[in-house]
This record gives C-alpha cells, structure tokens and sequence, in this order.
C-alpha cells in the first residue's frame, strides 16, 4: 500500500482525480495530515465517510507510538521512544530554548556508519525510514507537547545522506506552506561526511543548514574514530564544503566531538585551525558521552575551554553545545539501545 504521508500534494491531487474523486479532496487531505496532524483518517470529518473507507483500504496511514518518554529534571529537554509499525524502535528529543522549541529526529533505525564513540552504530542498520516516520517523529511531539516546533535538527540515529531521497522528500513536505511550513533556516542535516551526497545536495539548492561531523583535522586521527574516513579524505570533504557553500550560500557547520587524550590536545586544536581558517565556517564542539560499550572519556572541563580558547584567539567562530538531557540519555541512541538490551533479557 502506498505511504500516503509521504505523498505531494501534487501526487494526491493526481491520484484523487484518477480514482474519481474531486480534486479539492488532495487540499484537504495535505492539510489533515500535515497541518492538523491527523493520527488517522477517522478524524478527517469534513471528508464523506464513504471516502474515508476508501482510502483506508487504498493507503497505508503512519502514525507513531510513544513507548517511553524522558523528562529531565535539568531543562525539561524530553526524550521520546518511538516504535513504528514494524516494531523497529526511534528516538526523538524536544528541546526548549528562548527563541523556540527544537526538535531532533532520526533518520534511520539504526545506522551503518560505524563511529567508534558512537550508541546508534554498535547494532547496524535495520532499515531506512520514510519520509513520513521522520515527519511523524515532529507530528507526535507537536501533539504531545501542545507547542510549536520552530527547529528541526537531523541529528538523531543514523546517516542522513544515506537515505537521501526519502531525506529530500521529508524537507519538502516539512517546509511546504501547507503543512507545518518550517522555515528551510531552521532545518540542519548533519553527516558524517559522505561527498557525493553532499556535492548533489548542494545541487538541490536549499536553505537549509549543513553540519559535517568532522571530530579531526588528519585523515590518521579521523581514522580511528570514523570508518567513513577510509572513503572520503579531509581534503575532499573541504572541497565539498566549499562547493556547499559556493552553491547555496549557506555555510557548513563544523562538528568536532571532544575525546579525551584523542583529539583534544593542543596540537589537535592546531591543526583544526590551520584546517578551517580559510573556510570561515562555525565549529561546533561537543562533549563526547561516553557509552559503556566503549572506553572513550569526555574531555577534562578545563581542556575543553581551553581548547576553545585556542579556537577563539585564531579567529575561528566556536561555540560548545550546550549540554541539556544528559540525564535522561540524551546522547545519541542511548536510550534505543537501552530499551533493546531490557526487552532481552
Ligand atoms: N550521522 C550523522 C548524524 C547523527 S550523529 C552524523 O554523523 O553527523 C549527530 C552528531 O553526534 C554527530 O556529530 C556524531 O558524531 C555525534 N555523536 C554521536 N555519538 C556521540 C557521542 N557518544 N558523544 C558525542 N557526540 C556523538
């Protein structure tokens, strides 16, 4: 059965005419799904009932449930666990700030990325999701929480850019004027550096923001936190990000998650430097949180603001994230794993 959350309205418009029905229906329709956030076709009252029936036997209607939420104590950030309709399990985070409500998504169940600090890599991929499990992981926190969404990050498990058709599909729709509308400002991707991706989403011409997960400045060190570094150099990545840049307009943010002893020395924050001078973009830095499957340790307070500091003083524009839902497993695909491992045993 076709996803139809996933469809343009231009696509429902041409499927209602084929099955007899007006035109109109396809507003109609967008509007239940991606404005009113219908949960079925049952709420759609102002459609007769009798093509309601129809389109439940036609269409495949997604829609998530929450299977645990987090709140943390410390700045109210939640995180949801979501589980599809095939028992595969997402996760989610709604954070408030002053100028509005964040939400971050997965892209994938699961991720074949394989980054050494990384939760969401230790089990693999199950499986892509669709346009609309991704739309619906922002749907059901707008119903949940009762509040706007005003940012969405791509940040949660997985790849993004390896699931990158259902990834257009899903900005599209998140951005058109009849559903949420979200400005395409608001919206970033992050990647782990995959550069034929990059170079054709340039081509996509959007506004959106894009965030290279970068955490070295030498394809050595990269090595030995990343696999993807084995297939795409730093050079290459450099290159992408400045065709992004020359492309769109649109300046590529820099993540750099700190280890401690790996990458967080003086000399690390040298060559980052020498790295990023000329490409005047935003360094990211990020605490690592350690998973326990892996000996990784976060970076001591002071050797983060001092690398910082270094940063700062050569010019490069830096911030540290902000650190919010650290107790409620905030980190990256903690929380999926940890209700795997306890249904196990
Ligand atoms: N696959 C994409 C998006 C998901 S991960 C990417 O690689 O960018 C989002 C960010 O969190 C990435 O920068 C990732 O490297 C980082 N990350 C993953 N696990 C982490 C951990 N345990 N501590 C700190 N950062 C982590």
């Amino acid at each position: 059965m076709t996803d139809i959350k996933s469809m343009t309205e231009d696509e429902l418009k041409i499927d209602m005419v084929r099955q007899g029905e007006k035109s109109f229906r396809a507003a109609q329709l967008y509007e239940w799904m991606h404005k009113k956030l219908a949960r079925g076709f049952e709420e759609m009252t102002n459609l007769p009932a009798s093509l309601r029936e129809k389109l439940r036997e036609t269409y495949e209607y997604t829609a998530l449930g929450a299977v645990r939420v987090q709140e943390s104590a410390v700045d109210g950030t939640r995180k949801y666990l979501f589980e599809l309709a095939d028992g595969n399990l997402v996760e989610s985070v709604w954070m408030r700030y002053k100028h509005g409500n964040s939400v971050c998504i997965s892209s994938q169940a699961g991720c074949r990325m394989g980054c050494a600090f990384c939760a969401s890599a230790l089990d693999g991929l199950a499986r892509n999701l669709t346009p609309s499990e991704m739309l619906d992981q922002i749907y059901s926190i707008t119903l949940l929480t009762g509040e706007r969404v005003s940012n969405v990050v791509v940040m949660g498990t997985g790849e993004p850019l390896d699931n990158y058709d259902n990834l257009l599909r899903f900005i599209r729709l998140l951005t058109e004027e009849n559903g949420l509308h979200i400005s395409q400002r608001s919206v970033t991707v992050s990647t782990c550096g995959l550069v034929p991706e990059m170079k054709r989403l340039a081509g996509e011409k959007l506004q959106i923001t894009l965030a290279l997960s970068l955490h070295a400045a030498t394809d050595a060190k990269r090595r030995k936190l990343m696999p993807i570094a084995n297939k795409y150099s730093v050079r290459e990545l450099m290159e992408a990000c400045r065709y992004y840049f020359e492309t769109t307009g649109r300046r590529v943010t820099f993540e750099y998650s700190l280890v401690g002893g790996v990458n967080d020395t003086m000399e690390d924050a040298g060559e980052l430097i020498r790295l990023l001078k000329p490409m005047n973009g935003h360094v990211n830095l990020i605490p690592v949180n350690p998973i326990k499957e892996r000996s990784f340790v976060r970076s001591e307070r002071e050797v983060i603001i001092k690398y910082k500091n270094k940063l700062e003083k050569n010019g490069i524009n830096v911030t540290i994230r902000r650190e919010m839902g650290r107790d409620i497993d905030g980190a990256c695909g903690q929380l999926r794993r940890r209700q795997k491992e306890q249904s196990l045993q």
